[in-house]
């Protein structure tokens, strides 16, 4: 076991560390929080810096985690464009990969992934949108909610129900690749989110929204299973969010310490605050880091992944809460109050606290190990 990481990504940390410092400034962390505008420059530069890279995953990891510390909100914003991409890389077609990979490796385009819907996101297989297939495409009728992305991708990953016939409600679930400028498909941006507003969140309608039958991913009926293979994919990265918030919202708080000097020395409840906060960190940040390498050598362990992501989002929440509490009076103008906001997204998205506990009881309970 070797807890360190090679030069190379220590040195791609620096690298992502410094973009951040540089590019992440107070006015352009202000300025996309109040005005919840997607900064779409942000976007191209941390692609044109290299900071987001399929070639390999360690180092997306790496770049997220550096990224969120210094800012949650223009972090996120500027590694989510290709959220959903592993559907398409594990499941997709030649001409799928084709068509819509090579324009997202070149950083031409935005994707997403449109599973969540009005009716809720927790039980996908409820999932009611309907693909009836008409000749050779098929035709798209229902609405999606809270889609990261959804008013600015070019096309979105999205699961719908092809059947009604079998009994096993997740059985009739298929993915479709939708282009976004089909006549039919329309996004409404939602605004006075709670958090990650250089984030852009949407509800979508499709009404009558016609898809070619070679944007199917996969096959007919496997939907529920590829959108599962990939939260267990994207939970570590989410986790890696929450270690990388977590962490930030702790450097500004033991900045705030020592900086109080007499008033704070001394005091143990200050000091136990602080210890506690790191040690959940740490606890997070190698239980992130073991449930990627799990997945990085292509052996995922979702039990051990959804503790990952469930610890490492509360963490984020904890600590971020913490730090506002230590910073008192200060934390109202400050970072902190920010970060408070941003950090809560971590309990909910790719799966909320409570599902995380359920798959991990539930995969507790069938013998598996962790
Ligand atoms: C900013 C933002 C961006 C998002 N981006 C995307 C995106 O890009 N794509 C996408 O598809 N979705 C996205 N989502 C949706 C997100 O994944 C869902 O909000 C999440 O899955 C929870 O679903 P829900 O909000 O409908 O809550 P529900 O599923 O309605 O759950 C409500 C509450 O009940 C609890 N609960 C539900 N079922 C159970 C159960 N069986 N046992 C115990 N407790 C339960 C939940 O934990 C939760 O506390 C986004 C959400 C937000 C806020």
């Amino acid at each position: 076991m070797d807890f360190k990481f090679s030069k190379e990504h220590e040195e791609f940390r620096e690298k992502a560390r410094n973009f951040g410092k540089k590019e992440f400034t107070n006015d352009r962390k202000v300025h996309f929080d109040s005005e919840e505008k997607y900064p779409e420059e942000l976007r191209k530069l941390a692609y044109e810096s290299g900071l987001v890279t399929y070639s390999d995953p360690w180092k997306v990891l790496i770049a997220i985690e550096e990224l969120c510390a210094i800012d949650p909100g223009l972090g996120i914003a500027s590694t989510i464009p290709y959220f959903g991409a592993e559907v398409l890389l594990l499941f997709g077609s030649d001409l799928l990969k084709e068509k819509y990979l090579g324009r997202i490796n070149e950083g031409k385009a935005i994707m997403g992934l449109a599973v969540t819907e009005p009716s809720g996101g927790s039980d996908v297989a409820g999932c009611r949108t309907k693909a009836e297939r008409k000749g050779n495409k098929y035709v798209v009728n229902g609405s999606k909610m809270f889609i990261s992305n959804g008013n600015i991708a070019d096309f979105l990953i999205t699961l719908v129900r092809t059947s009604d016939a079998d009994p096993k409600r997740h059985h009739g679930l298929s993915v479709l690749v939708i282009d976004t400028s089909s006549p039919g498909f329309k996004a409404t941006k939602l605004t006075g989110k709670l958090g990650v507003r250089a984030t852009t969140t949407s509800e979508i309608v499709f009404e009558n929204v016609e898809v070619p039958e070679e944007n199917l991913v996969g096959e007919v009926g496997k939907g529920f299973y590829y959108i599962m293979t990939f939260f267990n994919i994207s939970r570590v990265f989410v986790a890696a969010q929450g270690v990388g918030v977590a962490q930030g919202a702790f450097n500004r708080a033991l900045e705030i310490a020592k900086s109080r000097g007499e008033k704070f020395s001394g005091r143990e409840d200050v000091q136990f605050i602080l210890a506690e906060m790191a040690t959940k960190i740490k606890a997070a940040r190698t239980l992130t880091l073991e449930a990627a390498s799990y997945l990085f050598n292509f052996e995922p362990n979702p039990t051990v992944t959804s503790m990952a992501k469930q610890l490492a989002g509360e963490t984020a929440v904890y600590v971020a809460e913490k730090a506002l509490e230590l910073a008192g009076i200060e934390a109202v103008n400050s970072d902190l109050e920010r970060i408070f906001r941003d950090a809560k997204i971590l309990e909910i998205w790719e799966g909320t606290s409570e599902i995380e506990k359920l798959v991990i009881s539930r995969n507790l309970l069938k013998g598996e190990a962790f």
